[in-house]
């Protein structure tokens, strides 16, 4: 176990956390009980025959739906969603999908103040955290605070039935590389390492398994929880190059969110292991070596491994460089220009992170 330091401190906000319940009726109770008369639903527009039909399910207390989340929560869209709300005098909001609907949640809770319940049909782990990234003019920013936390999250299996596979196991491991850098975060803790551990054995073992047989219920049900001990280290500390370098990616050069995840993890733990002590260690019981083994267990399942196959052009990598330098975040290891180039090289190529 993690040595107890002399001084840690956790943050817990307020909030309910179901699993199981059917969604719809886990959001019909979680309404009546917070007094709530006239929500909206929010989802992007391919989840938007989805979101209707469980509008419909939820019943009375929902007043409509707004089906323009997008990903990086454009500030434009945000003004849309919160005209809406203000028109119609909604008092709660009501999030299915993934990142990009939770992210709108956020975002609209920011301006207007309403709760938030959160569904979450993806791995990414927004839900968990007081975190909103937003974009304005191709520009993509971060910011904290309480109040874009939301209220209640519910768990519900069947709803990430319907994740494609390929999206599943990208953003499984968006959710494993919040637990990763929570291992070896300058603020960890003993709880947050407990939750980080457990979130990667549960991640880590039922990927497979729903990878094998999507509809599995029980798997599906066994990665939602991974992904929720993933998301809430996500809140709970600081994460470092891996981040940084995904948010670089997807902010500036407009790379795909999970799927960037996916390949810069194995290098960006490779870049980090030989610094960070024995923090890593409950990771490579899992996978192996932390840079190789993770990137093994990533192809078996079918991920990318390249960044010119998520559309990256060659002569941007030393721009990427840059600016993954400039402002890093703390990191176990120095960011360095060259090594950074390098580390973004072999990504892009797909080499074997060792
Ligand atoms: P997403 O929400 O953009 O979803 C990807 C696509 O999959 C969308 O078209 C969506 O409609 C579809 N989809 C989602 N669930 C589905 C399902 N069950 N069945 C069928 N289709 C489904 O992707 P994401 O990776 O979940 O979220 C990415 C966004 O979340 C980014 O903007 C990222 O910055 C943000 N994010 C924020 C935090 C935070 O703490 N603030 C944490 C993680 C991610």
């Amino acid at each position: 176990m993690t040595p107890i330091p002399d001084r840690f401190a956790v943050k817990f906000a307020p909030m309910q956390v179901r699993f199981g319940t059917p969604a719809a009726q886990a959001v019909a109770e979680e309404l009546a009980r917070l007094g709530v008369e006239r929500a909206v639903v929010l989802s992007t527009r391919s989840q938007e025959p989805a979101a209707r039909a469980f509008s419909v399910a939820v019943g009375g207390r929902v007043v409509d739906v707004f089906a323009g989340a997008a990903m990086h929560t454009p500030v434009e869209v945000t003004a849309r969603a919160v005209a809406l709300v203000r028109a119609l005098r909604a008092d709660a909001v009501v999030a299915l999908g993934g990142g990009s609907a939770i992210g709108l949640g956020k975002a609209i809770a920011l301006h207007t103040d309403v709760p938030q319940i959160a569904v979450p049909t993806t791995y990414a782990g927004s839900e968990s955290t007081a975190i909103l990234g937003q974009t304005e003019a191709g520009r993509k920013t971060t910011i904290t605070d309480p109040k874009v936390q939301p209220e209640v999250i519910i768990y519900d299996p069947a709803l990430v039935v319907s994740l494609p596979v390929a999206l599943t196991v990208t953003s499984g491991l968006n959710a494993i590389a919040h637990a990763c850098e929570a291992l070896y975060a300058r603020d960890h803790n003993p709880l947050t390492s407990a939750l980080a551990v457990q979130g990667l054995q549960a991640m880590l073992g039922g990927l497979p398994d729903v990878v094998a047989a999507p509809d599995d219920l029980a798997a599906r049900a066994r990665t939602q929880y991974g992904a929720f001990l993933c998301g809430l280290v996500l809140g709970q500390v600081g994460m470092s190059l891996h981040h940084k370098l995904c948010h670089v990616l997807g902010g500036s050069f407009g790379l795909p969110h999970s799927e960037t995840h996916a390949v810069i993890l194995p290098h960006a733990l490779h870049y980090n292991a030989a610094h960070v002590g024995a923090a890593l260690a409950p990771l490579e019981d899992l996978v192996g070596a932390p840079g190789a083994g993770m990137q093994r267990f990533a192809r078996q399942l079918g991920a990318p491994m390249a960044l010119r196959d998520l559309g990256m052009a060659a002569g941007d990598l030393d721009r990427a460089a840059e600016i993954a330098v400039q402002n890093p975040y703390w990191n176990p290891r120095p960011v360095e220009l060259t090594a950074i180039r390098a580390l973004l090289g072999r990504a892009w190529a797909g080499e074997v992170a060792e």
